[in-house]
């Protein structure tokens, strides 16, 4: 049995996930489905009820981030130089603390489209691949992906370990992250 629910109240579908949280939670995905999670023992009736009364602002909330994303999607590619020479830039600024682990050799930075993921770290090649729809985004999230692939060469997966990094260096990296919409 799985622990994803599909559901419907108040004319709102919906993903219902049991964890172990105090509260019903829910949140509006970048492509505009409705994931809620609610604890483990809440009776289905009261999370349809927490859902259903909140029909409209869910409504409006999924009309507003559909537009984003099309938004987003319009937006032209930048140009690649410009985008590049910005990450340089940023590069400049992160390799200093991780001149240590590279040897005191800096990563070729690359550029290009990439509309699955923000960037790429090949530690074996010293590479870090950012990708050119990136540049369209806030700054702040701009240096948090170039911190986050610069951490890959300490760590290569995702793991605690991983993110610890990251936090070292950007304890608000969770809030930038947010910043970046696909
Ligand atoms: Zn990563």
């Amino acid at each position: 049995m799985t622990n994803l629910q599909q559901r419907t109240a108040g004319g709102v579908d919906y993903e219902l996930t049991r964890r172990r949280v105090k509260n019903i939670n829910l949140r509006i995905r970048p492509n505009g489905t409705v994931a809620v999670s609610a604890p483990l023992h809440t009776p289905l009736a009261v999370v349809d009820d927490f859902v259903a009364g909140r029909a409209g602002w869910i409504e409006k909330a999924k009309a507003e981030t559909l537009h984003r994303a099309q938004q987003a999607a319009q937006q032209p590619l930048p140009d690649a130089a410009e985008a590049l020479a910005a990450f340089e830039q940023m590069s400049e600024l992160v390799f200093p603390l991780f001149a240590g682990v590279l040897g005191g050799q800096k990563p070729v930075l690359k550029v290009r489209s990439m509309k699955s993921r923000w960037g790429v770290c090949r530690p074996a090649q010293r590479t870090i691949t950012l990708a050119l729809q990136l540049y369209n985004q806030p700054k702040a999230a701009q240096i948090y992906v170039v911190v986050h692939e610069y951490c890959h060469f300490l760590v290569p997966n995702h793991s605690p370990a991983f993110w610890a990094e990251v936090e070292k260096i950007l304890p608000d990296w969770k809030a930038r992250r947010r910043l970046l919409r696909q």
